[in-house]
């Protein structure tokens, strides 16, 4: 029954390691925490940790959410000085009687804590912004990091964004469910900008009575209608983990006029271990690790599957 399953395939590494311990008996928690943190650390990854890409004044800030259930979750956002966003999190929930902490209070929680201080500006970051700020139209094409060398999975029709978050949801071997998701937010957007990652029940929930929900992609569309929430909520209600997942993006849709190059990607894992993706377009993958191995698949519902062109 342990399982993994996480957003984009540059999830694969750290999913990898991660189901080890999983296999072996290790918590969801755990795992959530070592994938998420595994992209953090990794410099190709352009939108997580060390080399995602930063803000329109050149500032890296990080966001992240850990969640094992209503009552029990932790959040950072504009994180600045501290790479391991997801660990801080959890610290957050384990060492707090807090749920979120922000910006400078944030990193002066990771430097008491004795975590290391580090620059997060990635050099190729910092090149990719510069060109971004000169206004050279190629960095804003679909895939804005492309040099950073972080491979794709084209035999799932993979394509990258302008921002893609590290979400996660595992179950352990004990039947509880944990959900970490790790995110630099959009490239290039405004200081100071949060997106739905770092939210509970926007860019992750995770309810141990019925499941959990991670979310991906334009966190201004996924906050409109608290998407994780209400995927956990429709699946409570009945719904199985398709039909959750479209009634989400159908939501989305509903409230939005979308645009042809929006993504949002979403997973769901029920408590007894069905599994659901889907997303707006062509172009999002999940990496899924259990006791089979470590594969990528494409999502199983895509809202508008005729949406084909770039992505930015
Ligand atoms: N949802 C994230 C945000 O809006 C970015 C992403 O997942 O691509 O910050």
């Amino acid at each position: 029954m342990p399982l993994i399953a996480a957003t984009w395939s540059f999830a694969r590494d750290g999913c990898a390691e991660a189901v080890k311990p999983l296999l072996a008996g290790g918590s969801a928690l755990d795992a959530v925490c070592a994938v998420a943190g595994a992209a953090e650390r990794d410099p190709r990854v352009d939108s997580v940790g060390y080399g995602g890409l930063p803000d329109a004044t050149g500032r890296v800030t990080l966001d992240a959410c850990v969640m094992v259930s209503p009552g029990k979750c932790g959040a950072v956002c504009a994180v600045a000085r501290h790479l391991a966003a997801t660990d801080l999190a959890r610290m957050v929930m384990e060492r707090t009687r807090h749920v979120m902490l922000a910006g400078s209070g944030a990193d002066e929680f990771a430097t008491a804590l004795g975590m290391p201080e580090c620059d997060l500006l990635a050099p190729e970051a910092r090149a990719a912004w510069e060109r971004w700020r000169i206004g050279d139209a190629s960095v804003r094409q679909a895939d804005p990091g492309r040099d950073f060398g972080v491979p794709l999975a084209p035999e799932v029709g993979e394509r990258r964004f302008d921002h893609d978050t590290i979400g996660a949801l595992a179950l352990d071997a004990s039947g509880s469910l944990a959900g970490a998701c790790s995110t630099a937010g959009m490239a290039y957007k405004l200081a100071g900008r949060v997106g739905d990652s770092p939210i509970p029940g926007h860019g992750l929930y995770v309810d141990p009575e019925v499941g959990g929900a991670v979310a991906t992609g334009v966190g201004e569309i996924v906050m409109g209608v608290c998407g994780t929430f209400l995927a956990v909520e429709s699946m409570r209600r009945g719904a199985s983990p398709q039909d959750a997942i479209a009634e989400v993006l159908g939501r989305i849709d509903h409230q939005f006029t979308l645009e042809a190059h929006q993504q949002v990607g979403l997973i769901v894992v029920t408590r007894d271990g069905r599994l659901s993706s889907g997303a707006i377009r062509p172009g999002f993958a999940v990496t899924v690790a259990d006791g089979a191995g470590v594969r990528v698949e494409p999502p199983q519902f895509v809202l508008y599957p005729e949406w084909t062109g770039a992505a930015g």
